[in-house]
């Protein structure tokens, strides 16, 4: 199977402090990753690296066979736009667009013509059982609708890799366990998935892989049963 992410010796300092020190992963197409460590151990430093977001002080970060290094910032946005999906955990949802413009946009981003790119958003919101709130505001959509959406406007442009960072963390337990049942349909459907979390039911219903992170580094790694 086909490499998706490649972290070879990644560190990150930010003055004295030492966020990731030498991270090397690897990510193969159809696994669904989950990063799980405490607070302030350096997980979203290292989902803002795959996403190039941010950048190593030393190391490399290959994603979809891009050498995200040798990109520059312009190049760096393009490569985001086009193959990763990302999900946060406060949905950043566009609050002045409705349902349907927000999942829109991500593709009219890339090029696509508006008219296109609504007919497939508005098929995404129907697959995720949520067409009926196309023309809603985020702020009038419920927390497990909002991620919804949020889902939606990640899978836009078909990206290599998905994201997520503490997906279900702002959720009530019912509309974390629709997000979680969505993450583990996506990736038995072959989506690749690097989710960050602090939730063990999302890393053991929804991973294939548990890497834990402890000061800076991957302290174990190991493959998980789904029991979903
Ligand atoms: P986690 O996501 O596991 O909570 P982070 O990756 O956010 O951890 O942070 C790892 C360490 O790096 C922490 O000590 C944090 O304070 C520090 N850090 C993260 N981002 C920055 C930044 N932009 N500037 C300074 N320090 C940062
Ligand atoms: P989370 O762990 O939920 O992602 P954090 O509070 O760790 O939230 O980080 C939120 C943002 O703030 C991230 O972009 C991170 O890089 C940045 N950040 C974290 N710690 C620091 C810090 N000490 N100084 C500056 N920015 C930081």
């Amino acid at each position: 199977r086909q490499v998706v992410v490649r972290l070879d010796g990644v560190r990150k300092e930010f003055g004295d402090t030492t966020a990731l020190d030498g991270v090397s992963l690897e990510i193969r197409a159809g696994e669904a990753v989950a990063v799980m460590g405490p607070s302030g151990c350096g997980k979203s430093t290292l989902l803002n690296m795959v996403a190039g977001l941010d950048r190593p002080t030393a190391g490399s970060v290959v994603v979809h066979g891009e050498d995200l290094g040798a990109l520059r910032e312009t190049g760096l946005a393009l490569f985001r736009r086009h193959h990763i999906g990302m999900i946060f955990q406060f949905f950043n949802l566009l609050d002045d667009l409705p349902a349907l413009d927000n999942v829109a946009l991500a593709a009219q981003l890339t090029g696509t013509p508006a008219r296109h790119a609504r007919k497939r958003a508005l098929e995404l919101l129907d697959e995720l059982g949520i067409a009926d709130r196309r023309n809603t505001y985020p702020a009038a959509l419920s927390g497990g609708e909002r991620q919804r959406v949020a889902v939606a406007r990640a899978l836009m442009n078909r990206p290599a890799l998905l994201l997520a960072d503490e997906p279900t963390g702002a959720l009530d337990s019912r509309s974390g366990e629709q997000v979680m049942d969505l993450l583990l349909d996506l990736n038995q459907i072959g989506q690749t998935l690097l989710m960050v979390t602090h939730d063990p039911r999302l890393a053991t219903r929804c991973a294939t892989r548990l890497v834990e992170v402890t000061d800076g580094r991957i302290a174990r790694q190991s493959s998980l049963e789904r029991t979903a």
